[in-house]
């Protein structure tokens, strides 16, 4: 062959599927349910502070994001050599696989699951092993830990789960850490951590800190409502949190990401009320599909899943014509956000005609 070919595996990585922005309707608000992003506006001193560092967008971010580190070690209480920052939680796993896996090298994950787990691990020429969720859409980790070969590096637990939205619980994850050999790295995928409310959830930072394997996946994408300007961390045992950003992106995290996400840790507790209202919107939009015979899984994430099978289009377009857009996934289901109460109230009546 006379051109330069990528390695083989380039070819095989499967294609991001964003979430589709609304189709605008003459007349009427259309609302983008398909991204799982934060319906909010951003607190007004996180703006200003990303103003600060636009003025001084001709220089370099500070490459150790010194004041990322320490605010987030402080906020969590962990030790800045524990923590990695990236772009996006995105950019973690991919730089777990990197780190992590030789070609050919086993990551074992739920699906269906975040759709950025198959490209990442296909990118490093790692293998996928994908263990099908259960029936009501928890992880299956009876069945993940059976799936652990001598080939695996990562397991990937994906809680609560994009998209079909339970969370595992602290007992499970301790039975599945108990199975799971020392030598293989256990990824704790917590983006959508803050909208947790159930028993028994999962203590990310007290489990990382049992365990010489486990690291947690973060991000200021969901919650803080920093989804465009690309930025997570991850809490882990120094020598993992020193591979990661071993490989990390010099630079990645650009001025502006980083001076929102201190300002947004700044503000927690004004963004943790705005998460409470976004949780108690889930609970109303359960209930209302609850009433109108409709059985999700149970939602521990900003986003509801409909198992709707060979109806996903159908269910897809009918909300489309309403105007909220949601994340269908052909023959499968559809992914729907929390966003605002109008949107939230439309998929109710879309759900409730649809029957
Ligand atoms: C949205 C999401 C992420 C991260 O997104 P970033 O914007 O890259 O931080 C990670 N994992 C899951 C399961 C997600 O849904």
């Amino acid at each position: 062959m006379s051109t330069p070919q990528p390695r083989a595996n380039v070819a095989e990585i499967p294609p991001y599927v964003a979430g589709r922005p609304p189709t605008v309707r003459p007349g009427m608000t259309s609302y983008k349910l398909s991204s799982n992003e934060n319906p909010y506006p951003p607190l007004p001193g996180v703006v200003e502070a990303v103003q600060a560092g636009v003025g001084a967008m001709n220089r370099y971010p500070d490459m150790g994001s010194t004041a990322l580190y320490a605010a987030l070690g402080e906020s969590f209480g962990v030790p800045v050599d524990h923590l990695s920052v990236a772009t996006g939680s995105v950019g973690l796993i991919y730089q777990l696989v990197q780190a992590f896996c030789d070609p050919g090298d086993e990551v074992v994950y739920a699906w269906r699951s975040f759709e950025a787990y198959p490209i990442a691990v296909t990118a490093a020429a790692a293998t996928s092993v994908q263990v099908p969720v259960l029936a009501d859409g928890r992880h299956d980790l009876d069945a993940m830990a059976a799936a652990v070969t001598d080939r695996t590096k990562i397991v990937l637990v994906c809680t609560p789960n994009n998209p079909t939205g339970p969370a595992v619980t602290q007992t499970e994850l301790d039975a599945f850490l108990a199975k799971v050999p020392g030598h293989v790295l256990v990824v704790v995928d917590e983006a959508y951590v803050e909208f947790v409310r159930m028993d028994d959830a999962v203590d990310g930072i007290a489990t990382y800190r049992r365990h010489d394997n486990v690291v947690l996946t973060r991000t200021f994408s969901k919650a803080y409502g920093l989804a465009g300007f690309r930025v997570g961390y991850a809490v882990a045992p120094a020598p993992i949190a020193g591979a990661l950003r071993a490989v990390s992106l010099p630079f990645g995290v650009s001025t502006i990401a980083q001076a929102a996400a201190i300002a947004s840790l700044e503000r927690s507790a004004e963004l943790f009320e705005r998460v409470d209202e976004l949780v108690a919107e889930r609970a109303r939009v359960v209930a209302g599909l609850r009433e109108v015979g409709w059985d999700v899984p149970e939602p521990q994430g900003n986003f509801v899943w409909f198992g709707l099978g060979d109806r996903t289009a159908e269910f897809a377009a009918a909300a489309d014509e309403a105007g909220i857009v949601v994340r269908p996934f052909a023959g499968e289901g559809a992914r729907v956000s929390i966003g605002e109460d109008e949107a939230n109230d439309r998929l109710i009546s879309v759900a409730a005609a649809f029957r």
